[in-house]
Order: structure tokens, then sequence, then C-alpha cells
């Protein structure tokens, strides 16, 4: 028998490991079966190519737990050791500076373990004794048993063992008595080992009998040892990648809508299938789907540093040895490989999508709709993704046509570019909600498109941005639009919207502006969440007497700000809607002349008044154009004060008659109430008054 002390330059290695290793303990199981299916794989190569002498027999890893002895056992029936190498691999951990390099990754446990080749050593994370009883498959050779009770200290010694192979045998600290429990371990090798390629096995299949679950005498495996994306695609079917994912998650109820194969050996390694999942509309709970695996080893879920965080919404597995794992994720974003495997895969996927966009147009429409969050997530958030998905985006119309951009703008172009030569693309967010406004649209001939999902609002900027920066003012090419915006379609009267001519003006006088104005700034409703201001305009003799609309830009920032940080200086500031009063319709002046006729008694002296007073004014400013402010007297500035002092106060007394009038005008509270309801706004209170008034009126 031999003693001797592990070779680490630190005196003692195992506080550290059983101290900073403490959050991930549970991967010990991961590297003791790694190790053995290793060991399997060499003997099954060493064997393929005559080296290995004799049956490779039983090859299968077990984990066995002893609840009495308090042990669990890896049992591999690969290469095996002689005492040479158990000295060699397990003695010596070579490593230099280590003191220096453990204070440095003390936080991350991975990263010890991996640059220290600690995988057969993680087992003193929760065993308080490890032994191992190892044969080589080498003609010869003794068998070896090593113990160590996790100081530096070690025994070894030949021992009897008949079969070939290791077995690793944990004495569990009592700290980790779980690590004893079938349930715990069964969940670790199912999480770590599922797609391992070499056979694990854990206990006996149980089946149900006579309403009792008791055990068969068939080993009950743990893993497929030949995962889909192992495999040639030319061998798969559809069925074979179906039935690959609910394998992968067995909860998962919904179909995939289509996969992607990745296979590279060249200049990194990678295998996987991605699939494209249904996608709700809400993606934070859709992400850390994705698993990431080493040569068929579990390794994480969370794969946000190593691919597009937009691919985080995709579901499948990545499997690549040349993602360093042990390192810190800082690291990771800025290695080599994981960048040129992070823009393989977003090549990939705009590739598949693209190929599916060109061979069967009807397929990809029919899956748009749940495939388009994760792809304007995706234009949005990488540049080189747009230019490649540009090409396949769709928009839908109202009704249900689709069409890529490029298609869309030659579509409505003759029809809705104006004036000025901007091409106008008229969306609703709610087709029920803008009825009225996409029937005027329609009558017009313009296309109305649907914009309801999450990402829309940021899509149609981002539209809007690209056009922008691309057109070239100079450009020889006449027939492409100045500018294209997209308005929604109930944001203004069409013939705003579009504008094909120049607006006519409003012929009204001040005072009779002012009548109309004050009239019905002095009934609209005034709450903290919602603004209304007042606007004329001579709008169309058809176009309804009175009407909202609202600023396009204002409202999309506020809808922007739901997802952006750094945007709520949009989100706290109140809806702002403008109440137009179209002046060119009928009954706008036939209320008009209502108004004035009523309020003549009180308004007509102090109209006058205001004349007076306005005259005054002017006269007054004209006396001191030119002349400095330091060069006034003090009654000259008191005088100037004063007129306008006056003049506020006859507004008010103006604006008070108006109101007077204006509360018991039910034709007026009429119009204000029909233009709050086209705009979905009447509500409540205000929604019963309107309807009881409506049949007074009747
Ligand atoms: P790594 O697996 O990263 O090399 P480990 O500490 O886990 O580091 O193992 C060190 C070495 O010990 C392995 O490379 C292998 O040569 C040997 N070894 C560990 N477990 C076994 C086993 N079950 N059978 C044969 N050799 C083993």
């Amino acid at each position: 028998m031999t003693t001797g002390n592990i070779g680490v330059t630190s005196q003692n290695i195992f506080p550290i490991i059983k101290k900073f290793l403490y959050s991930d303990h549970e991967i010990f199981l991961r590297e003791l079966v790694s190790n053995a299916v290793d060991a399997t794989q060499k003997l099954k190569t060493l064997a393929s190519v005559g080296e290995a002498k004799g049956e490779l027999g039983d090859t299968r890893v077990r984990v066995l737990i002893d609840k009495k002895k308090k042990t669990l056992t890896v049992q591999d029936h690969g290469i095996g050791m002689t005492a040479e190498e158990v000295d060699k691999y397990i003695n010596q951990i070579a490593f230099s500076g280590a003191e220096e390099f453990v204070n440095k990754y003390k936080d991350n446990a991975a990263a010890i373990i991996g640059h220290f080749g600690l995988g057969f050593y993680s087992a003193f994370m929760v065993a308080d004794k490890v032994e191992i009883f190892s044969l080589s498959y080498k003609d010869d050779a003794a068998a070896v048993h090593w113990s160590c009770d996790g100081s530096p200290e070690y025994t070894m010694e030949e021992t009897i063992k008949s079969e070939r192979g290791t077995d690793i045998v944990l004495h569990i600290n009592d700290e980790y008595a779980q690590y004893l429990e079938d349930s715990t371990v069964e969940g670790l090798l199912t999480k770590y080992c599922k797609f391992l390629p070499v056979e694990i096995a854990f206990g006996m299949k149980k089946e149900w009998k006579d309403g009792k679950q008791v055990e068969t005498d068939e080993e009950n495996i743990i893993n497929d040892i030949n995962p889909a994306w192992t495999r040639k695609p030319a061998d798969l079917t559809e069925e074979d990648y179906t039935k690959f994912y609910h394998q992968l998650y067995p909860h998962q109820m919904d179909e995939p809508l289509f996969h992607i194969h990745l296979n590279v050996d060249y200049p990194f390694n990678l295998t996987g299938i991605l699939y494209f999942p249904r996608i709700k509309n809400n993606i934070d709970i859709q992400r850390n789907k994705i698993q990431l695996y080493c040569n068929q080893v579990f390794v994480t879920d969370e794969v946000e540093n190593i691919v597009p965080q937009y691919l985080t919404l995709l579901h499948g597995v990545i499997d690549s040895p040349d993602i360093p794992l042990n390192v810190s994720r800082s690291y990771l974003q800025s290695d080599n490989n994981v960048k040129k495997i992070s823009s393989h895969i977003t090549k990939k996927v705009a590739d598949k999508l693209a190929e599916i966009f060109r061979n069967d147009r009807e397929d990809f429409e029919k899956k748009w709709d749940d495939i388009k969050l994760f792809i304007q997530y995706g234009m949005l958030s990488d540049d080189k993704f747009y230019d490649r998905a540009i090409g396949f985006a769709l928009l839908k119309n109202l009704d249900s046509k689709y069409f890529t951009f490029e298609e869309y703008k030659a579509q409505v172009k003759e029809a809705q570019t104006d004036k000025n030569g901007d091409l106008i693309i008229l969306y609703a967010q709610d087709a029920d909600a803008s009825y009225a406004y996409i029937q005027r649209a329609k009558e017009k001939g313009y296309d109305v498109l649907l914009m309801d999902g999450e990402l829309d609002v940021h899509a149609m900027s981002q539209l809007e941005q690209k056009s922008y920066e691309t057109s070239s003012p100079d450009s020889p090419d006449a027939s492409s639009p100045k500018a294209i915006r997209f308005v929604r379609v109930d944001s203004d009267v069409i013939e705003n919207i579009i504008q094909k001519e120049d607006k006519a003006a409003v012929t009204l006088t001040e005072n009779e502006e002012n009548a109309l104005r004050y009239t019905f700034e002095s009934q609209l409703p005034k709450t903290d969440k919602t603004r209304y201001d007042v606007s004329l305009e001579a709008v169309s003799a058809d176009a309804l007497p009175v009407f909202l609309t609202q600023n396009e830009f204002m409202r999309r920032m506020k809808e922007m700000s739901v997802h952006q940080q750094g945007m709520s200086f949009y989100g706290n500031m109140p809806d702002q809607y403008n109440l137009v009063i179209n002046t060119a319709n009928d009954k706008v002046k036939t209320l008009l002349e209502e108004i004035t006729t009523a309020c003549a008694e009180g308004t007509t002296p102090l109209l006058e008044q205001l004349a007076t007073k306005q005259a005054e004014e002017k006269t007054l400013q004209e006396a001191q154009k030119g002349k400095k402010d330091a060069d006034l007297t003090q009654e000259e500035k008191d005088a100037v004060t004063n007129i306008t002092k006056e003049l506020v106060a006859l507004k008010q007394q103006l604006k008070e008659q108006y109101a007077a009038y204006a509360t018991n005008s039910d034709k007026l509270h009429q119009l204000i109430d029909i233009a709050l309801l086209a705009a979905g706004q009447l509500k409540g209170e205000a929604l019963a008054k309107f309807v009881n008034r409506s049949v007074e009126l009747l």
C-alpha cells in the first residue's frame, strides 16, 4: 500500500472545492458520469481498431445507491486505470499558480473545475470519502483501490476486481443525504445525462400492477444514446423532429412550426436543432428553452451569452465542444468562437426562413402570425438580421393579405402618395374600434394594414427610419417616395392624413372662431389622464362636424415607452387629443349662427369693449415700437400691463358668456359626445347621459 499527498501546489484544495463550488454541487454527478462514458467510449474505439482484445460485454454505465452504507457509486466497464494511471490522472492534479487562480475565480465554480480538470474531484463537494476501484483493460493489469477522505492524503493499494472498468464510490456527507434519494438522483441524471452516447442505467423499470408500482427485471435506462441532432438530416423524417421536440420538452403541448438542423464542422464544431415555436404575445416567458450541450452532456439552458437575445425565443439544442464552458459570462461574449457561432446561427435561421418563404410562400404566410414577433424582435435588435429578413418579413392588411414591404409600397404608391410626395401607409390597431375611419379610407381607395402586435409600433418606426436612411433626396428615380410614414387610420380625418391638395382655409371672422372655440372648450371633459385641445379646420362638407384626432408621434412614443427603459417621460404624459371643429360642415355653420344669436345680448357689449381695448393696445404698441425696455418710463410700462390685464379679464367674461350658453345646449353636448364616442372614449356616466339625451331628443 502506498500513501501520499495529492499533487496540488495549494496546500489543501478540498476546502476550496467545498466552499466555492457550493452553488453548483449537483454537477458532481454529471462529471462522474461523463468520465464513465468517456472511459467506455475510449474502450469501444480501442476495440474497433483491435487494441482491446476479448469481448466488450456489458458496457452500460450504472449509478447505484446504497442507503445503508450511504454510498453512491458510478460504475463503468470502460478502459479502467492502472495504478500508474491513477497516480498520473488522479494524484497529480497538474496545474501551476493554483492559489492565484483560485482567488481570481473563487466566485465561479465552473471555472475552477474546468481549469484544473477537477471533474473527478467535484465528488468531494458532497462526499466525505471517495474510493476508486479500477481494473484496466490492459493485459495483466492489476486492479487498484484508491481512497481519500478529503484531506490531501490518499491511500492506494492492489485489490481484487474481476470486471474491467471503474467504480467510483462516494460516501455521501450527511448534509447531502438528498443524493441518496432515488428521485433526486434520477432527476439529476435526466437533467444532465438524457442524451449521453452510452446507456446509463439507474435502478429497474417500474410498472403498475394491481394498483401498485412494482419493479420489473428490466433496467431503467435514463438516456437516448442517439438523439436526433447527432443524426444526419437525410436520415430523419418530419415526425422524428417532432418526436425529438417532445422528448426535449415533455410538457410542451404545441407543435413546433418548423425546425433548423445545424451542422458545422469548420471553423468550429456545432450541431443542433432549433425549433420555431408559436410565439405568443409575451416575449419574456418564452425564454430559456434552448439547451446547450457539450458532446451530448447537458451544460445549461441559459444561452443568452452564446446566441443573440432574440434567438433565445427559439427552442431546441445546441451542441458544441468549442464553446468555452468554464469561463466567466463576460468572457464568453468576447470569445471569438462564440461570436462566430452566434453569427452562424443567425445566418442559418435567416436562410431557413428565406428558403421557406421562397419555396412555399403559402405555408410561410400561414405561419407568419406565429413567428412575426420573433422576426420583428430580430430585425429590431440586429441590423444584419434586418438586412436578411426585410426580404421576407410580412405586412398583413385588414383583408388578411400578406405583402413584403417592397410589395406593399408598390401596391399603395399610386393612391397613397400625398401632395408632398410622401408615401403614407395607413394602419389600424383595433379594426372594430376604428371601423368608421377604415371605411372612409377604403372609400377613397386606400388600403389599411393591421398592426396589432406587441412590437408593431417599433417595427413601423424602424421601417420609416430605414427608408429615410436609404432614400436619397436627389435620386434620379422620381418614382421613389420622399419619405414613408405610417399613420394610424383614426388619428385624423382621412383628408388630413393623406393630403392631396392644399387645405381650404377657415373663412370665419376671429369673433366667430372664438365663439365656437370657447363654447366647445367649456364643455370638454377635464381629467388628469387626458387632455383635449380645440382646433378649427375647414375639412370638407361631408366629413363629420366634430371629431377627435391624435398626434401619431406622441401616441407612438407613449406606446413604445411601455417596452423601453428611459422612456417613462412619454409614458407619464397625459393622452393628448385634438377636437377638430369642421367649419366646412353645415351643422357647424348652423350651430355657429345659433350660438351667436343666443349669446348676442351678453357678448355684444363685451366684444365692443374688446375691440376698443385692442385698438388702444395697438396704438400703444405702435408708439413704443423700436424703443428699448430701458428707454420706457414706468408710466408707459404700466399702461401696457394694465391693458393686457383688462384684455384678459374681458376674454374671461366672454368665455363665461359662451360657457353659460354651452352648459344648457343639448346640441353641443351631443356633438362632443359623438366625437368622443367615435373615438371610443365615451364611457360610464358620460355614456349614460348621452343615451338619455339621445332618447329625449327623439
Ligand atoms: P477530466 O475528465 O476533465 O480530464 P477528471 O478529473 O474528471 O478530469 O479526470 C481526470 C482523468 O482521470 C481523466 O482524464 C481520465 O483519464 C481519468 N479518469 C477519470 N475517471 C475515469 C474512469 N471512470 N475511467 C477511466 N479513467 C478515468
